[in-house]
Protein backbone atom coordinates (compact mmCIF):
# COMPACT_ATOMS: atom_id res chain seq x y z
CA UNK A 1 0.00 0.00 0.00
CA UNK A 2 3.05 2.09 0.18
CA UNK A 3 2.33 3.93 -3.25
CA UNK A 4 -0.76 5.33 -1.68
CA UNK A 5 1.83 7.66 -0.12
CA UNK A 6 2.66 9.31 -3.71
CA UNK A 7 -0.44 10.12 -4.42
CA UNK A 8 -1.19 13.93 -4.79
CA UNK A 9 -4.01 15.44 -2.55
CA UNK A 10 -6.24 15.74 -5.81
CA UNK A 11 -5.09 12.06 -7.03
CA UNK A 12 -6.26 10.58 -3.55
CA UNK A 13 -9.74 12.79 -3.74
CA UNK A 14 -10.41 10.94 -6.98
CA UNK A 15 -9.56 7.68 -6.06
CA UNK A 16 -11.40 7.53 -2.96
CA UNK A 17 -14.35 8.82 -4.92
CA UNK A 18 -13.93 6.20 -7.59
CA UNK A 19 -13.88 3.46 -4.45
CA UNK A 20 -10.35 2.66 -5.98
CA UNK A 21 -9.02 2.44 -2.24
CA UNK A 22 -10.44 3.43 1.45
CA UNK A 23 -9.98 6.13 3.69
CA UNK A 24 -8.40 3.27 6.27
CA UNK A 25 -6.14 2.14 3.48
CA UNK A 26 -5.29 5.51 2.61
CA UNK A 27 -4.84 6.83 6.39
CA UNK A 28 -2.68 3.53 7.12
CA UNK A 29 -0.02 3.84 4.43
CA UNK A 30 0.67 6.98 5.78
CA UNK A 31 0.53 6.03 9.56
CA UNK A 32 3.06 3.38 8.61
CA UNK A 33 5.19 5.86 6.71
CA UNK A 34 5.26 8.11 9.68
CA UNK A 35 6.42 4.76 11.56
CA UNK A 36 9.71 4.58 9.09
CA UNK A 37 10.34 7.76 9.19
CA UNK A 38 10.79 8.77 12.71
CA UNK A 39 14.39 9.60 12.85
CA UNK A 40 13.10 12.50 10.43
CA UNK A 41 11.58 13.96 14.17
CA UNK A 42 8.43 15.51 11.99
CA UNK A 43 5.52 14.42 14.00
CA UNK A 44 5.79 15.36 17.77
CA UNK A 45 2.57 13.24 18.36
CA UNK A 46 0.91 10.22 16.66
CA UNK A 47 -2.19 9.79 16.80
CA UNK A 48 -3.03 6.75 14.69
CA UNK A 49 -6.07 5.88 16.29
CA UNK A 50 -7.96 8.62 16.10
CA UNK A 51 -6.48 8.56 12.87
CA UNK A 52 -8.67 5.58 12.04
CA UNK A 53 -11.54 6.44 13.73
CA UNK A 54 -11.68 9.42 11.67
CA UNK A 55 -11.14 7.31 8.13
CA UNK A 56 -13.61 5.09 9.06
CA UNK A 57 -16.10 7.70 9.64
CA UNK A 58 -15.23 9.00 6.05
CA UNK A 59 -15.10 5.82 4.54
CA UNK A 60 -19.01 5.66 6.26
CA UNK A 61 -20.00 9.14 4.50
CA UNK A 62 -18.31 8.70 1.20
CA UNK A 63 -20.12 5.66 0.80
CA UNK A 64 -23.26 7.31 1.61
CA UNK A 65 -22.36 10.05 -0.72
CA UNK A 66 -21.87 12.20 1.75
CA UNK A 67 -18.23 12.85 2.08
CA UNK A 68 -17.05 16.50 2.08
CA UNK A 69 -14.44 18.33 -0.04
CA UNK A 70 -11.40 16.40 1.69
CA UNK A 71 -13.79 13.60 3.01
CA UNK A 72 -10.88 10.86 3.71
CA UNK A 73 -7.97 12.98 3.18
CA UNK A 74 -4.96 11.97 6.38
CA UNK A 75 -3.10 15.14 7.37
CA UNK A 76 -0.92 16.66 9.77
CA UNK A 77 -1.56 19.07 11.83
CA UNK A 78 1.47 22.18 13.47
CA UNK A 79 1.32 21.70 16.71
CA UNK A 80 0.66 25.43 17.50
CA UNK A 81 -2.94 24.34 16.80
CA UNK A 82 -4.83 23.78 19.51
CA UNK A 83 -6.91 20.10 18.93
CA UNK A 84 -9.31 19.03 21.04
CA UNK A 85 -8.32 16.01 23.29
CA UNK A 86 -4.78 15.55 21.97
CA UNK A 87 -1.19 17.84 23.33
CA UNK A 88 -0.63 20.90 22.31
CA UNK A 89 2.72 22.18 23.02
CA UNK A 90 3.72 24.87 20.17
CA UNK A 91 6.87 22.61 21.11
CA UNK A 92 7.84 24.61 24.05
CA UNK A 93 8.54 23.09 27.67
CA UNK A 94 6.48 25.91 29.01
CA UNK A 95 3.05 24.30 28.27
CA UNK A 96 4.13 20.99 29.54
CA UNK A 97 1.33 18.53 28.60
CA UNK A 98 -1.50 21.02 27.94
CA UNK A 99 -4.19 19.28 26.56
CA UNK A 100 -7.09 21.77 24.65
CA UNK A 101 -10.60 21.51 25.77
CA UNK A 102 -11.65 22.83 22.44
CA UNK A 103 -10.52 23.14 19.03
CA UNK A 104 -9.06 25.90 16.27
CA UNK A 105 -11.33 27.02 13.99
CA UNK A 106 -9.04 26.13 11.05
CA UNK A 107 -8.92 22.15 11.94
CA UNK A 108 -12.61 22.07 12.94
CA UNK A 109 -13.18 23.26 9.67
CA UNK A 110 -10.77 20.88 8.20
CA UNK A 111 -12.53 17.79 10.08
CA UNK A 112 -15.81 19.60 9.21
CA UNK A 113 -14.87 18.60 5.34
CA UNK A 114 -13.55 15.08 6.11
CA UNK A 115 -10.29 15.24 7.06
CA UNK A 116 -8.22 12.92 8.87
CA UNK A 117 -5.91 13.74 11.79
CA UNK A 118 -2.98 12.01 11.55
CA UNK A 119 -0.72 13.46 14.46
CA UNK A 120 0.95 16.92 15.53
CA UNK A 121 3.73 18.18 13.58
CA UNK A 122 7.35 19.53 14.89
CA UNK A 123 7.89 23.57 14.79
CA UNK A 124 10.49 26.10 16.29
CA UNK A 125 9.14 26.81 19.52
CA UNK A 126 6.22 29.41 19.26
CA UNK A 127 6.87 29.29 15.63
CA UNK A 128 10.62 31.70 16.26
CA UNK A 129 13.21 30.36 14.27
CA UNK A 130 13.60 29.23 9.98
CA UNK A 131 15.41 26.23 10.77
CA UNK A 132 13.22 24.03 13.60
CA UNK A 133 16.21 23.75 15.62
CA UNK A 134 14.61 26.03 18.52
CA UNK A 135 11.73 22.75 19.26
CA UNK A 136 11.73 21.33 22.70
CA UNK A 137 11.45 18.23 21.25
CA UNK A 138 14.53 18.51 19.04
CA UNK A 139 15.53 19.54 15.08
CA UNK A 140 13.67 17.84 12.64
CA UNK A 141 15.13 16.67 9.35
CA UNK A 142 14.95 17.66 5.85
CA UNK A 143 13.86 14.07 3.60
CA UNK A 144 16.52 16.27 1.09
CA UNK A 145 20.47 15.91 1.09
CA UNK A 146 23.27 17.76 -1.06
CA UNK A 147 23.92 14.70 -3.53
CA UNK A 148 26.45 12.66 -2.55
CA UNK A 149 26.65 13.52 1.31
CA UNK A 150 24.92 12.11 4.27
CA UNK A 151 24.36 15.38 6.58
CA UNK A 152 21.08 15.82 7.91
CA UNK A 153 19.61 19.41 6.69
CA UNK A 154 16.85 21.60 8.37
CA UNK A 155 13.59 21.57 6.42
CA UNK A 156 13.75 25.53 7.07
CA UNK A 157 10.98 26.65 10.04
CA UNK A 158 9.35 27.40 11.89
CA UNK A 159 6.74 24.85 9.90
CA UNK A 160 9.51 22.80 10.01
CA UNK A 161 7.71 19.49 10.82
CA UNK A 162 4.71 20.30 7.97
CA UNK A 163 7.17 20.72 5.40
CA UNK A 164 9.11 17.75 6.20
CA UNK A 165 6.48 15.49 6.31
CA UNK A 166 4.71 16.59 3.35
CA UNK A 167 8.04 16.26 1.57
CA UNK A 168 8.54 13.23 3.19
CA UNK A 169 5.38 11.76 1.88
CA UNK A 170 4.14 11.19 5.66
CA UNK A 171 0.73 12.80 5.26
CA UNK A 172 -1.06 14.77 2.01
CA UNK A 173 -0.83 17.91 3.36
CA UNK A 174 -0.42 19.87 6.58
CA UNK A 175 -1.44 22.61 8.55
CA UNK A 176 1.20 25.60 9.16
CA UNK A 177 1.11 29.43 10.06
CA UNK A 178 3.19 32.32 8.77
CA UNK A 179 4.44 35.09 10.84
CA UNK A 180 7.51 35.78 9.02
CA UNK A 181 8.24 33.20 6.62
CA UNK A 182 7.10 30.04 8.23
CA UNK A 183 5.11 28.90 5.82
CA UNK A 184 6.92 29.77 2.48
CA UNK A 185 10.37 29.30 3.92
CA UNK A 186 10.34 25.62 4.59
CA UNK A 187 8.47 25.19 1.36
CA UNK A 188 10.93 26.38 -0.65
CA UNK A 189 13.87 24.04 1.52
CA UNK A 190 11.53 20.97 0.75
CA UNK A 191 10.28 21.30 -2.57
CA UNK A 192 6.72 21.57 -1.29
CA UNK A 193 3.37 24.46 -2.40
CA UNK A 194 3.28 26.69 0.61
CA UNK A 195 0.54 29.22 1.17
CA UNK A 196 0.35 32.54 3.11
CA UNK A 197 -2.77 33.74 3.07
CA UNK A 198 -4.03 37.61 3.15
CA UNK A 199 -3.62 38.61 6.85
CA UNK A 200 -7.51 38.23 7.98
CA UNK A 201 -8.55 35.24 5.44
CA UNK A 202 -8.16 32.04 8.28
CA UNK A 203 -9.44 32.83 11.61
CA UNK A 204 -6.27 32.83 14.06
CA UNK A 205 -8.73 31.04 16.85
CA UNK A 206 -7.27 28.40 18.86
CA UNK A 207 -4.29 28.81 17.30
CA UNK A 208 -0.80 29.45 19.77
CA UNK A 209 -0.21 33.32 19.47
CA UNK A 210 3.38 34.42 18.05
CA UNK A 211 2.97 37.94 16.50
CA UNK A 212 -0.86 38.57 16.67
CA UNK A 213 -0.61 41.05 13.93
CA UNK A 214 1.28 39.53 11.68
CA UNK A 215 0.09 35.44 12.14
CA UNK A 216 -1.64 33.74 9.26
CA UNK A 217 -1.91 30.14 8.99
CA UNK A 218 -1.72 28.28 5.65
CA UNK A 219 -1.38 24.87 4.10
CA UNK A 220 1.97 23.45 2.63
CA UNK A 221 1.07 20.16 -0.12
CA UNK A 222 2.29 18.59 -2.63
CA UNK A 223 1.24 20.95 -5.38
CA UNK A 224 -0.22 24.08 -6.36
CA UNK A 225 -4.27 22.46 -6.68
CA UNK A 226 -3.77 20.69 -3.33
CA UNK A 227 -2.35 23.62 -1.69
CA UNK A 228 -5.89 25.33 -3.36
CA UNK A 229 -7.94 22.49 -2.14
CA UNK A 230 -6.24 23.09 1.38
CA UNK A 231 -6.78 26.34 1.40
CA UNK A 232 -10.45 26.38 0.91
CA UNK A 233 -11.62 24.19 3.73
CA UNK A 234 -9.11 26.52 5.97
CA UNK A 235 -9.98 29.87 4.69
CA UNK A 236 -13.34 31.76 5.99
CA UNK A 237 -14.59 33.98 8.41
CA UNK A 238 -15.16 33.62 12.09
CA UNK A 239 -17.00 35.82 14.67
CA UNK A 240 -14.17 34.71 17.30
CA UNK A 241 -11.31 36.21 15.53
CA UNK A 242 -12.17 39.58 15.40
CA UNK A 243 -9.04 40.15 12.22
CA UNK A 244 -10.93 37.89 10.03
CA UNK A 245 -12.65 39.18 7.16
CA UNK A 246 -16.28 38.72 6.64
CA UNK A 247 -16.29 38.32 2.59
CA UNK A 248 -16.69 34.49 0.69
CA UNK A 249 -14.39 32.19 0.17
CA UNK A 250 -13.75 31.45 -3.30
CA UNK A 251 -13.05 28.15 -5.21
CA UNK A 252 -9.32 28.41 -5.21
CA UNK A 253 -8.95 25.15 -7.47
CA UNK A 254 -10.86 26.59 -10.24
CA UNK A 255 -8.28 29.09 -10.54
CA UNK A 256 -5.84 26.20 -11.36
CA UNK A 257 -5.55 26.17 -15.05
CA UNK A 258 -6.86 29.89 -15.62
CA UNK A 259 -4.65 31.73 -18.25
CA UNK A 260 -2.33 34.48 -17.12
CA UNK A 261 -2.22 35.85 -20.35
CA UNK A 262 -2.00 39.99 -19.99
CA UNK A 263 -1.53 39.73 -16.23
CA UNK A 264 1.16 42.34 -15.34
CA UNK A 265 4.00 40.84 -12.90
CA UNK A 266 6.56 42.72 -11.17
CA UNK A 267 10.08 42.06 -10.32
CA UNK A 268 11.36 44.41 -7.32
CA UNK A 269 15.06 45.71 -8.29
CA UNK A 270 15.38 46.03 -4.40
CA UNK A 271 15.51 41.85 -4.15
CA UNK A 272 18.87 41.55 -6.41
CA UNK A 273 20.74 41.52 -3.32
CA UNK A 274 24.44 41.92 -3.67
CA UNK A 275 26.40 38.74 -3.37
CA UNK A 276 23.19 36.46 -4.22
CA UNK A 277 24.03 33.04 -5.01
CA UNK A 278 24.16 32.52 -8.97
CA UNK A 279 21.22 30.08 -8.80
CA UNK A 280 19.16 31.72 -7.14
CA UNK A 281 19.57 34.77 -9.51
CA UNK A 282 19.24 31.98 -12.15
CA UNK A 283 15.83 30.57 -10.94
CA UNK A 284 14.65 33.81 -10.94
CA UNK A 285 15.38 34.50 -14.47
CA UNK A 286 13.64 31.07 -15.58
CA UNK A 287 10.72 31.89 -13.32
CA UNK A 288 10.08 35.01 -15.10
CA UNK A 289 10.65 33.14 -18.37
CA UNK A 290 8.12 31.17 -18.22
CA UNK A 291 5.74 33.38 -17.11
CA UNK A 292 6.45 35.70 -19.85
CA UNK A 293 5.56 32.80 -22.01
CA UNK A 294 2.83 31.92 -20.67
CA UNK A 295 1.44 35.06 -21.72
CA UNK A 296 2.33 37.32 -18.44
CA UNK A 297 4.29 40.72 -18.75
CA UNK A 298 6.99 41.43 -17.27
CA UNK A 299 8.17 44.89 -15.45
CA UNK A 300 10.90 45.81 -13.19
CA UNK A 301 8.97 47.63 -9.88
CA UNK A 302 10.84 49.21 -7.03
CA UNK A 303 9.95 48.51 -3.26
CA UNK A 304 11.97 51.34 -1.68
CA UNK A 305 11.91 50.10 1.94
CA UNK A 306 12.88 46.75 1.49
CA UNK A 307 15.99 47.29 3.44
CA UNK A 308 14.25 48.38 6.54
CA UNK A 309 11.88 45.61 6.71
CA UNK A 310 13.82 42.83 8.42
CA UNK A 311 14.85 44.94 11.13
CA UNK A 312 11.52 46.29 11.75
CA UNK A 313 10.16 42.92 11.77
CA UNK A 314 12.77 41.99 14.44
CA UNK A 315 11.12 44.95 16.18
CA UNK A 316 7.23 44.51 16.03
CA UNK A 317 7.62 40.72 16.36
CA UNK A 318 9.39 40.61 19.55
CA UNK A 319 7.07 43.36 21.11
CA UNK A 320 3.89 41.28 20.46
CA UNK A 321 5.33 38.39 20.91
CA UNK A 322 6.34 39.55 24.66
CA UNK A 323 3.14 40.45 25.43
CA UNK A 324 1.55 37.33 24.32
CA UNK A 325 3.68 35.25 25.88
CA UNK A 326 2.91 36.94 29.66
CA UNK A 327 0.21 34.53 29.63
CA UNK A 328 2.75 32.08 30.36
CA UNK A 329 3.42 32.49 34.05
CA UNK A 330 3.27 28.55 35.71
CA UNK A 331 -0.42 29.26 36.76
CA UNK A 332 -2.54 29.20 33.69
CA UNK A 333 -1.42 26.64 31.47
CA UNK A 334 1.44 23.85 31.59
CA UNK A 335 4.67 23.61 33.16
CA UNK A 336 5.07 25.51 37.11
CA UNK A 337 8.17 25.41 38.78
CA UNK A 338 7.61 26.72 42.16
CA UNK A 339 8.89 29.47 44.28
CA UNK A 340 9.12 31.17 47.82
CA UNK A 341 5.94 33.57 46.57
CA UNK A 342 3.83 34.37 43.33
CA UNK A 343 7.17 36.11 42.13
CA UNK A 344 9.32 33.82 42.35
CA UNK A 345 7.09 30.70 40.88
CA UNK A 346 6.63 32.84 37.84
CA UNK A 347 10.32 33.71 37.73
CA UNK A 348 11.38 29.93 37.61
CA UNK A 349 8.46 28.89 35.39
CA UNK A 350 9.21 30.98 32.47
CA UNK A 351 13.51 30.83 32.97
CA UNK A 352 12.60 27.09 32.79
CA UNK A 353 10.24 27.10 30.43
CA UNK A 354 11.48 29.26 27.77
CA UNK A 355 14.32 28.45 25.05
CA UNK A 356 16.83 30.85 24.67
CA UNK A 357 15.54 32.09 21.66
CA UNK A 358 11.85 32.76 23.42
CA UNK A 359 14.03 34.34 26.10
CA UNK A 360 16.06 36.66 23.60
CA UNK A 361 12.46 37.36 21.70
CA UNK A 362 10.74 38.29 25.18
CA UNK A 363 13.78 40.54 27.05
CA UNK A 364 13.64 42.38 22.71
CA UNK A 365 10.07 43.09 23.35
CA UNK A 366 9.55 44.45 26.68
CA UNK A 367 13.22 46.79 25.90
CA UNK A 368 11.22 48.17 22.56
CA UNK A 369 7.88 48.56 24.55
CA UNK A 370 9.70 49.92 27.44
CA UNK A 371 8.29 53.52 28.40
CA UNK A 372 11.76 55.05 27.55
CA UNK A 373 12.21 53.35 24.05
CA UNK A 374 8.74 52.88 22.81
CA UNK A 375 8.87 56.22 20.37
CA UNK A 376 12.80 54.91 19.12
CA UNK A 377 12.38 51.82 18.46
CA UNK A 378 8.50 50.20 18.42
CA UNK A 379 6.55 53.59 17.08
CA UNK A 380 9.36 53.91 14.26
CA UNK A 381 9.07 50.14 13.38
CA UNK A 382 4.85 50.63 12.59
CA UNK A 383 5.93 54.01 10.78
CA UNK A 384 8.51 51.77 8.54
CA UNK A 385 5.88 49.13 8.64
CA UNK A 386 3.66 51.36 7.08
CA UNK A 387 5.94 52.84 4.37
CA UNK A 388 6.63 49.06 3.63
CA UNK A 389 2.55 48.75 2.98
CA UNK A 390 3.23 51.49 1.02
CA UNK A 391 5.09 50.51 -1.23
CA UNK A 392 3.20 47.38 -2.25
CA UNK A 393 0.11 49.53 -2.92
CA UNK A 394 1.94 52.25 -5.00
CA UNK A 395 2.65 48.60 -6.83
CA UNK A 396 -0.58 47.65 -7.60
CA UNK A 397 -1.94 50.96 -8.26
CA UNK A 398 0.17 50.91 -11.15
CA UNK A 399 -1.23 47.92 -12.41
CA UNK A 400 0.81 45.03 -11.26
CA UNK A 401 -1.17 41.86 -10.66
CA UNK A 402 1.48 39.70 -8.76
CA UNK A 403 5.41 40.29 -7.73
CA UNK A 404 7.56 37.55 -8.44
CA UNK A 405 10.67 36.86 -6.15
CA UNK A 406 12.93 33.94 -4.82
CA UNK A 407 11.54 32.72 -1.93
CA UNK A 408 14.40 32.06 0.24
CA UNK A 409 18.52 33.75 -0.32
CA UNK A 410 19.95 30.18 -0.28
CA UNK A 411 19.07 26.25 -0.10
CA UNK A 412 18.65 24.35 2.87
CA UNK A 413 21.71 24.43 5.34
CA UNK A 414 23.18 21.55 7.69
CA UNK A 415 21.44 21.18 11.12
CA UNK A 416 23.73 23.81 13.63
CA UNK A 417 25.53 25.56 10.30
CA UNK A 418 23.64 29.27 10.63
CA UNK A 419 22.74 31.20 13.91
CA UNK A 420 25.18 29.68 16.64
CA UNK A 421 27.14 32.26 17.12
CA UNK A 422 24.99 35.44 15.80
CA UNK A 423 21.36 35.21 15.68
CA UNK A 424 21.33 37.80 12.76
CA UNK A 425 22.55 35.30 10.00
CA UNK A 426 19.36 32.71 10.71
CA UNK A 427 16.96 35.82 10.70
CA UNK A 428 18.11 36.61 7.06
CA UNK A 429 16.52 33.56 5.75
CA UNK A 430 13.46 35.57 6.08
CA UNK A 431 14.70 38.68 4.05
CA UNK A 432 12.10 38.08 0.80
CA UNK A 433 9.17 36.73 3.01
CA UNK A 434 9.18 39.24 6.03
CA UNK A 435 7.98 42.38 4.18
CA UNK A 436 4.71 40.07 2.67
CA UNK A 437 3.59 39.75 6.62
CA UNK A 438 4.48 43.43 7.22
CA UNK A 439 2.23 44.50 4.48
CA UNK A 440 -0.21 41.46 5.27
CA UNK A 441 -0.42 39.99 1.30
CA UNK A 442 -0.95 36.98 0.56
CA UNK A 443 2.24 34.99 -0.81
CA UNK A 444 2.88 31.57 -2.00
CA UNK A 445 6.26 29.50 -2.46
CA UNK A 446 6.35 26.85 -5.54
CA UNK A 447 9.39 24.62 -5.72
CA UNK A 448 10.75 25.72 -9.03
CA UNK A 449 14.21 23.96 -9.58
CA UNK A 450 17.60 22.72 -7.54
CA UNK A 451 20.92 24.21 -6.70
CA UNK A 452 24.46 22.45 -8.28
CA UNK A 453 24.47 19.81 -5.05
CA UNK A 454 20.51 19.03 -6.20
CA UNK A 455 18.67 20.99 -3.10
CA UNK A 456 15.49 22.16 -4.02
CA UNK A 457 14.67 26.10 -4.15
CA UNK A 458 11.77 28.03 -4.35
CA UNK A 459 10.08 30.94 -5.96
CA UNK A 460 7.47 33.31 -4.69
CA UNK A 461 4.84 35.48 -5.28
CA UNK A 462 2.85 38.23 -3.57
CA UNK A 463 -0.19 39.49 -4.86
CA UNK A 464 -3.09 42.17 -4.25
CA UNK A 465 -5.00 41.79 -0.06
CA UNK A 466 -7.13 38.68 -0.72
CA UNK A 467 -6.34 37.59 -4.64
CA UNK A 468 -5.08 33.98 -3.62
CA UNK A 469 -6.30 32.90 -7.18
CA UNK A 470 -3.99 34.66 -8.86
CA UNK A 471 -1.08 33.12 -7.23
CA UNK A 472 -2.86 29.97 -7.59
CA UNK A 473 -2.98 30.69 -11.10
CA UNK A 474 0.77 31.96 -11.61
CA UNK A 475 1.99 29.51 -9.14
CA UNK A 476 0.70 26.84 -11.27
CA UNK A 477 2.65 27.92 -14.27
CA UNK A 478 5.87 27.78 -12.44
CA UNK A 479 4.69 24.06 -11.17
CA UNK A 480 4.08 22.73 -14.93
CA UNK A 481 7.08 24.26 -15.96
CA UNK A 482 9.55 23.29 -13.92
CA UNK A 483 8.09 19.68 -12.62
CA UNK A 484 7.47 18.81 -9.25
CA UNK A 485 10.59 17.29 -6.65
CA UNK A 486 10.30 13.82 -4.76
CA UNK A 487 13.76 13.53 -3.00
CA UNK A 488 15.23 10.02 -2.41
CA UNK A 489 14.19 8.31 0.30
CA UNK A 490 17.11 7.43 3.18
CA UNK A 491 15.10 6.93 6.06
N1 LIG B 1 11.78 33.08 11.07
C1 LIG B 1 10.95 34.15 11.52
C2 LIG B 1 11.08 34.33 13.01
O1 LIG B 1 11.83 33.63 13.57
C3 LIG B 1 9.54 33.91 11.12
C4 LIG B 1 8.87 32.85 11.90
C5 LIG B 1 7.46 32.64 11.51
O2 LIG B 1 7.03 33.02 10.42
N2 LIG B 1 6.70 32.07 12.42
O3 LIG B 1 10.44 35.14 13.59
Amino acid sequence: MTDLTSLTLAEARKGLADKTFTSLELTDAHLSAIEAARVLNAFVMETPDQARDMAREADAKIAKGEGGPLAGIPLGIKDLFATKGVRTTACSKILGNFVPTYESTVTSQLWRDGAVMLGKLNNDEFAMGSANETSCFGPVGNPWRREGSNTTLVPGGSSGGSASAVAALLCMGATATDTGGSIRQPAAFTATVGIKPTYGRCSRWGIVAFASSLDQAGPIARSVRDAAMLLRSMAGHDPKDTTSVDIPVPDYEAAIGKSVKGMKIGIPKEYRLDGMPAEIEKLWGEGAAWLRSAGAELVEVSLPHTKYALPAYYIVAPAEASSNLARYDGVRYGLREQGKNIIELYENTRAEGFGAEVRRRVMIGTYVLSAGYYDAYYLRAQKVRTLIKKDFEDCFAKGVDAILTPATPSAAFGIGEKGGADPVEMYLNDIFTVTVNMAGLPGIAVPAGKDPQGLPLGLQLIGRPFEEETLFSLGEVIEQAAGRFTPARWW
